[in-house]
């Protein structure tokens, strides 16, 4: 199967001189529809975005994913503008941890060392000592004394499968993503049925027993790197469906096949509703008329930086 590049719409194009005029540079989450990652500087996860965000000198930084991928954004580099195409870009997993609730189970446990995945907002990161994401969570908690608690948040998810690759006990935080806990065991057992010599491929997001079928399980662009290293030639993906356009692009010649969502949908895939907020054309709007912006104090940047910029030292 040969794959050609798509040929840039007029948007596309006069998105691609805003940019320069602007001296603006957009980062797209993989999850993201296929004509804002083309349009996109870099597309990457959680960890390269941040890291991307906090490097750019660019003046402006549009921000093509959910709110709290901005927002950290934002914090790593707070001299510059950061808009995001759809205020409403939220996040069910960061949603999921309300910090009023947080800060009353912190308080009962004040000698817990406070592990927050990146996917929460920047409130419950000024109440954690580090941050993490999927590429780096284990080494972050491996870098954390044994005789210290940890209480692990928001994904709790995430947090059982860090408990049995570590060894470490944790106290979890009752979050979780509705695109990860949206796959079903049963028709993925199917669907591998007639696949039998596919590779299921996982985010740690995704619930225990789908995890416990995964050949691997590692972050967004983990998954990439191993469908691109796999002598193997056909891939059950169970994340947000957004990735398979770069995996794709990756390796043309392979066949990736779409995890099945409990709920029956058109695409028989899951897709982060909150992801898909973001258009090409809200993210032309937004870029042409500066809005909508980031807005944080500098009290709260102060302090959420410090767990962001801990997780960054240890990656
Ligand atoms: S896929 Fe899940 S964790 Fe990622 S932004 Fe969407 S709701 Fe949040």
């Amino acid at each position: 199967m040969t794959v050609s590049a798509p040929q840039p719409t007029t948007l596309q194009e006069e998105l691609a001189q805003l940019k320069k005029d602007k001296n603006a540079v957009i980062l797209a989450h993989y999850y993201q529809e296929p004509e804002i990652q083309e349009v996109a500087d870099f597309i990457g996860d959680s960890l390269e975005l941040a890291k991307k965000a906090a490097e750019t000198s660019a003046e402006i930084i549009v921000f093509a994913g959910v709110h709290f991928m901005a927002e950290t954004a934002k914090i790593l580099n707070p001299s510059k503008r950061v808009f995001l195409p759809d205020l409403n870009a939220g996040c069910s997993l960061a949603d999921s941890c309300p910090p009023e609730a947080f800060r009353k189970l912190k308080e009962q446990y004040p000698d817990h060392v406070v592990v927050t995945y990146i996917n929460c907002s920047a409130e419950i990161k000024t109440h954690s000592d580090v941050v993490c994401t999927s590429s780096n969570a284990e080494k972050v908690i491996n870098s954390i004394p044994p005789e210290k608690q940890i209480i692990f948040a928001p994904d709790k998810n995430l947090g059982k499968y860090l408990m049995q690759k570590t060894g470490r006990e944790m106290l979890l935080w009752d979050g979780a993503c509705i695109v990860h806990e949206a796959f079903s065991l049963d028709k993925m057992l199917e669907l591998y049925k007639q696949h039998p010599s596919a590779k299921i491929i996982a985010h740690p997001e995704s619930e225990t027993h789908i995890l416990k079928i995964a050949n691997y399980i590692g972050s967004t662009s983990g998954m990439l790197n191993y469908v691109k290293g796999s002598e193997h030639d056909t891939f059950i993906v169970a994340t947000e469906a957004g990735i398979l356009h770069q995996m794709q692009n990756d390796v043309p010649q392979k066949t990736l096949i779409p995890a099945p969502a409990k709920e029956d949908n058109t695409c028989a895939c899951s897709e982060c509703a909150f992801m898909k907020m973001n258009t090409l054309k809200k993210l032309y709007d937004c870029l042409a008329k500066e809005t909508p912006e980031i807005k944080l104090s500098e009290d709260l940047m102060k302090k959420a930086l410090v767990p962001i910029k801990r997780m960054l030292q240890l990656s």
